[in-house]
């Protein structure tokens, strides 16, 4: 089918995003476009006014399209999230409302991976801890036995869910020397072939790995996936990486495991909650390193991952097949 009528389809875009990465939606569509995330996370009250006469949505990771927007919606005929996750979606209601689900994956895989890299790196080698004493006064003079870490040349990294993120993570740490190891839902013949990597049960994985990497999404069966009994089963020396989804980790039991001295650091994308509120327990903790969730913040990563949610978007309402669907079972019906 060819251009779209302008006008002819409307559409909410959940918050503001640069002009130029949304230009073809502009072009095509009736759009609508929310406030800054700086001043709303959710759907603003006014873009909620709007959700009945929308035909597409365009949304980010901070908004719950639930059964309860779903019902304002009714003419809703495609959601386009700005993210690969997809863990604030009803995936289900709107399948059975027949609406696919567009997402972003490939374009945010080495961003993503290049995080976890840069967190195994600074949590084990102790970056923060170590800028801190030093600017604050406290670097005095080199000695032998101060600010030791952990090395990463012949340990293993256990990989937790080998998709297109713990492949691109286990390549990195492979350049560094590592030994791989994984578990994922189904076998991940290729990867293995790749990374010389065995699959192995999770709690197998968990009792000899030096680094515990974490890449599913959240979902069901995932949330608090590392729990307490995870945790105490890992080496005191492992170090647990975290940039999948905060719930897949139990917060408290990680709490009280860095405090302990039950694991010896973790570096983490991700938290639950979020944002982690300035007095949490977890800023407390030197041996704790946290990013803002900023795995695909990149100015590249970020302008493709819009780029290709708006083309998925127009996919929709075209009524043409999602390219990235994130349930294709809605083209079963
Ligand atoms: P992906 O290619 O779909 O990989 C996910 C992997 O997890 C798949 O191999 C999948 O196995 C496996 N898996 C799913 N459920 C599992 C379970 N219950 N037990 C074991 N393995 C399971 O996705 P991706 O692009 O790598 O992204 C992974 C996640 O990273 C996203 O869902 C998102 O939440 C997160 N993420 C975070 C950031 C950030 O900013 N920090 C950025 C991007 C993505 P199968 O192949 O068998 O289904």
């Amino acid at each position: 089918m060819g251009a779209m009528a302008k006008l002819a389809h409307r559409v909410i875009v959940t918050h503001q995003l640069p002009e130029e990465w949304i230009a073809d939606l502009r072009d095509n569509c009736n759009a609508l476009v929310g406030p800054p995330t700086s001043e709303v996370a959710g759907l603003s009250a006014e873009l909620q006014r709007h959700l009945p006469s929308a035909d597409g949505l365009l949304t980010l990771l901070t908004v719950k399209v639930d059964a309860e927007l779903l019902k304002k919606a009714q003419n809703l005929r495609v959601v386009s999230q700005m993210a690969v996750g997809v863990d604030n979606i009803d995936l289900n209601a709107c399948t059975q409302r027949g609406i696919p689900v567009g997402h972003t994956p490939g374009v945010l895989t080495d961003a993503t991976a290049d995080l976890a890299m840069l967190l195994l790196l600074a949590a084990s080698r102790r970056l923060l801890e170590t800028n801190r004493d030093a600017r604050e006064g406290r670097w005095g003079t080199w000695q032998p036995e101060r600010w030791l870490g952990a090395d990463l040349a012949g340990k293993t990294l256990g990989i937790v869910g080998m998709g297109a993120i713990g492949q691109a993570t286990a390549r990195r740490a492979k350049a560094f020397g590592m030994n791989i190891i994984y578990t994922n839902r189904s076998p991940k013949p290729a990867a293995e072939r790749e990374f010389d990597a065995t699959r192995l049960k999770l709690d197998e994985l968990l009792t000899v790995s030096d680094f515990v990497s974490l890449h599913t999404p959240l979902s069901a069966e995932t949330r608090h996936l590392i729990d307490a009994a995870a945790l105490a089963q890992m080496k005191p020396t492992a170090i647990l990486i975290n940039t999948a989804r905060g719930p897949v980790v139990d917060t408290d039991a990680l709490v009280a495991a860095l405090r302990a001295g039950q694991i010896r650091a973790a570096g983490l994308d991700v938290t639950d909650p979020e944002p982690l509120p300035p007095n949490h327990a977890l800023w407390s903790l030197d041996n704790c390193v946290i990013a803002p969730h900023i795995g695909s913040a990149t100015e590249n990563t970020r302008r493709k991952m819009a780029q290709l949610a708006v083309t998925n978007l127009l996919a929709g309402l075209r009524g043409e097949r999602l390219p990235h669907c994130a349930n294709p079972t809605v083209y079963e019906k």
